[in-house]
């Protein structure tokens, strides 16, 4: 695998690459990897002829400092992770590779509706920052996949209106969601999580099954406060129990049998944020 570390020697590498028509899928992580990052490179693997994967924790995209500073890094372990999964190139910049002082730069992406609701009213500035990295990522590697995780549906929905604007010939594809056997997500933040806080973590993804099941017997709202009421019990703090229209990402009153549907669920336990979804 190879390393780079700058922009320039990236997009170098691949200009040449791209002269012999090879096709470039592209994985962007944060880092401490985990088999949600590897099934994303997998399916990249399986449908171009080089991957690269880039390691960034993008300071704009966190609103809080704490959250930041306590962000998990182990790039010496993640470094091997890819090796050993078959990467070809990781991009593996300093804030200033990414974010160059004077270079001209996006600060406002217009996003719609989908980034004023659930994480966006938790997190303010999230997903100015998400596309804004997304977007410089993207523009350094020039990749034609770009592979995301289902795990975090709304990002997805983001970064695809911002998608949409800026490179419209880019395909998007998405990876299903990788659990442990308990069901939690993986998550680079449940590495954090002690010992009572990850026996209790999996109940967020057991609400979620409860609310898929409920869908044809139950109104949203009493499976929500179900729900709610669940997680407290186990020591959650809750952020929302929603349910959305998959098409415009607006949050349902009730289940509607008309149209797309997810549930989605942010709640803090331990001093650790943890989102999940489903589809209905
Ligand atoms: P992150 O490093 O958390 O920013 O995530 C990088 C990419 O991996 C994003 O597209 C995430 O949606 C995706 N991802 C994170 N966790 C999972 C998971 N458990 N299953 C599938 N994809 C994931």
């Amino acid at each position: 695998m190879l390393i780079l570390k700058t922009a320039a020697l990236l997009q170098s590498h691949l200009l040449a690459l791209r002269k012999t028509q090879q096709s470039i899928g592209f994985v962007p992580t944060m880092g401490a990897l985990h088999a949600g990052h590897i099934s994303l490179l997998s399916a990249a693997k399986a449908e171009n002829t080089t991957t690269v994967c880039s390691i960034f924790v993008n300071p704009t995209q966190f609103d809080n400092e704490e959250d930041l500073a306590k962000y998990p890094r182990s790039t010496e372990a993640d470094i091997d992770i890819l090796e050993a999964n078959g990467c070809d190139i990781l991009y593996l910049p300093e804030a200033e590779d990414v974010y160059p002082p004077g270079a001209p730069m996006e600060y406002h992406y217009d996003l719609g509706a989908v980034a004023e609701v659930l994480e966006a009213t938790h997190r303010p500035g999230h997903f100015q920052g998400v596309a804004q990295v997304v977007d410089r990522l993207l523009g350094i590697v020039q990749p034609d996949v770009l592979y995301l995780g289902q795990k975090d549906l709304q990002q997805i929905a983001v970064i695809s209106t911002m998608v949409r604007d800026r490179y419209p010939g880019l395909k998007i594809k998405v990876v299903a969601t990788a659990r442990n056997q308990d069901g939690l997500a993986l998550s680079s933040r449940n590495t954090r999580l002690n010992m009572s806080a990850r026996s209790a973590a999996p109940t967020i993804y057991q609400c979620l099954i409860s609310i898929q099941a409920k869908a044809a017997s139950d109104s949203f709202e009493k499976v929500r406060q179900e729900c709610e009421a669940l997680l407290r019990a186990k020591g959650f703090t809750v952020d929302y129990i929603a349910l959305i229209n998959g098409e415009t990402f607006q949050p349902l009153a009730d289940f509607d049998n008309g149209v797309p549907m997810a549930a989605l669920i942010a709640a803090s336990i331990g001093g650790v944020r943890l989102i999940d979804n489903i589809a209905i």
